[in-house]
C-alpha cells in the first residue's frame, strides 16, 4: 500500500494569481534586477502594516541584520532578546559582534515577560551599560504584550526591533504587528503565513533609515559613474520575480489568517477537553494569526507527553514539532545572561509544547486525521 501523502507543519499555499505576476515580469524581461514588482510590493506591504516604508529583501534574517545596523549595534554592544524564538531573530546580530542577554516568556502571552525585562533593564542601568536594542518576537503569530513592554523600552530610550516573521496579519489593539518597533520585519520563507518561496521585508516609519538599509542591501554603491564604495554593504535584495509572487500572496493574507484561526478553533474543539492539554493563549487586545497551533501537554495529567504525540503523528506520516528550544538552553549561547520570569517559563514550554500542522491549505480531513491520532493516544 502506498504511504499516505505527508501532511506538513506549514507548506506553501499558492492562490493561482502568482503566475500572472510572474508572467508580467517575464514579458517585460524584469527578471533582474529589482523592478516594478519590488517597488509595488514594498509599498503594498508598508500600507498593509500601517508604516511609512518597506524594503524587500532576500530573507527575514537579512532584515534582522540590517535593523541591527540601523540602530548602530556594533562589536561589544549588548542587546536584549526573547529567549523563546528561532535563532534567526538574533544570529546575524551576534555575528555582527553583539552580546545577547536573554529574556524569558510570561505564561500569558508566551512572549517576552515584562517583569523579567524590567529586572534586566534595572541591572543594566545600575551597571551603566544599557542594551543597544530590544528584540521582541511575536511567537507563532501571537502579538507581544506591547502595552507593558514598549513603555519600559521607552523609559530607557532603547529602540525596539520587532521580529514579526511569524506574525504577519496579526494585530494588537487593532494595529498590525511589525509596526510597533523602530524597525520591524516579516519573513516570506516557504513555511510562513504567506511566501515568496524565500524573502523578507524590513519596515519602519523612518524613511531615511529604510533608504540607508536599501543602500547597504545593494552593495553600498556611492553615486558615482564607476563602482565606488565608502562603506561595505550586502547583496540582500529581493528579485522582481519573487516580489511578483509576494504581491499575489499579500492579497490572500486576510484569507490565510482566517483559515489558520479556523484550524486552531477546530483543534481546540477536538482536543481542548483532553486532560492536561493547554492551548497557546491569546492575550487581551491580541488577534493572533495562529501561524501554528501550539499546545502544551502536562504529562502528570495527560499520561502521555508532547514527544509521544509527535511520534504518534509521525506514524501517520504527519509532521509536528516541539516548541522552539529557548536560546538560553542552546549550546552556542551557553554562558549568556538570562532573566527568568520566575519559574523558567520558556524551558517549561519547550519541555511540554508541541506545534501541530497548521497550513492554510489543510483540508478538514487532514485536521481530523491529526486530532484522531492524538485522541487515540489519550484513549479518547
Ligand atoms: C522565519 C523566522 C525568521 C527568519 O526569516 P527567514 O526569512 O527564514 O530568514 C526570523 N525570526 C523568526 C521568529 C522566524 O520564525
Amino acid at each position: 500500500m502506498p504511504a499516505r501523502r505527508r501532511i506538513y507543519l506549514s507548506s506553501p499555499h499558492m492562490g493561482g494569481d502568482e503566475l500572472e505576476y510572474v508572467r508580467e515580469a517575464f514579458e517585460a524581461n524584469w527578471i533582474a534586477p529589482l523592478g516594478p514588482h519590488v517597488d509595488a510590493f514594498e509599498k503594498e506591504c508598508a500600507r498593509s502594516a500601517g508604516v511609512e516604508a518597506g524594503l524587500a529583501l532576500s530573507s527575514g534574517t537579512a532584515a534582522a541584520l540590517l535593523s541591527a545596523r540601523l540602530v548602530d549595534l556594533r562589536e561589544g554592544d549588548v542587546f536584549f532578546c526573547s529567549s523563546l524564538t528561532f535563532v534567526a531573530s538574533l544570529a546575524p546580530i551576534v555575528q555582527l559582534g553583539g552580546t545577547p542577554v536573554f529574556i524569558d516568556s510570561d505564561p500569558w502571552s508566551w512572549n517576552m515577560s515584562a517583569s523579567a525585562l524590567a529586572r534586566a533593564f534595572d541591572d543594566a542601568d545600575k551597571s551603566g551599560v544599557l542594551p543597544k536594542a530590544v528584540i521582541l518576537v511575536n511567537l507563532y503569530g501571537a502579538p507581544c504584550d506591547m502595552d507593558k513592554l514598549l513603555p519600559l523600552c521607552r523609559k530607557y530610550g532603547v529602540p525596539v526591533i520587532e521580529d514579526a516573521a511569524e506574525s504577519m496579519g496579526a494585530t494588537y489593539n487593532g494595529r498590525q504587528t511589525g509596526s510597533f518597533g523602530k524597525f520591524g520585519f516579516y519573513s516570506f520563507n516557504g513555511n510562513k503565513i504567506i511566501t515568496t518561496s524565500g524573502g523578507g521585508m524590513l519596515l519602519s516609519d523612518d524613511e531615511e533609515a529604510i533608504d540607508r538599509a536599501r543602500f547597504w542591501s545593494a552593495q553600498a554603491r556611492d553615486s558615482a559613474p564607476w563602482y565606488q564604495h565608502s562603506e561595505l554593504g550586502y547583496n540582500f535584495r529581493m528579485s522582481n520575480i519573487l516580489a511578483g509572487i509576494g504581491r499575489a500572496q499579500l492579497k490572500l493574507l486576510d484569507d490565510r489568517v482566517t483559515r489558520r484561526r479556523a484550524i486552531f478553533e477546530r483543534y481546540r474543539k477536538a482536543l481542548g477537553s483532553l486532560p492536561g492539554i493547554t492551548f497557546m493563549p491569546e492575550g487581551s487586545g491580541c488577534r493572533s494569526n495562529r501561524w501554528l497551533t501550539v499546545l502544551t501537554v502536562d504529562p502528570g495529567q495527560a499520561g502521555t507527553s508532547n514527544m509521544k504525540i509527535i511520534e504518534a503523528l509521525e506514524e501517520e506520516n504527519v509532521e509536528s514539532r516541539p516548541v522552539w528550544k529557548p536560546m538560553h538552553l542552546q549550546p552556542v549561547f551557553s554562558g549568556a545572561k538570562y532573566y527568568a520570569h520566575g519559574p523558567d517559563e520558556s524551558a517549561e514550554l519547550f519541555k511540554n509544547g508541541v506545534c501541530l500542522p497548521s497550513g492554510s491549505n489543510m483540508s478538514e480531513e487532514d485536521q481530523d486525521l491529526v486530532t484522531g491520532a492524538i485522541r487515540r493516544l489519550f484513549g479518547a
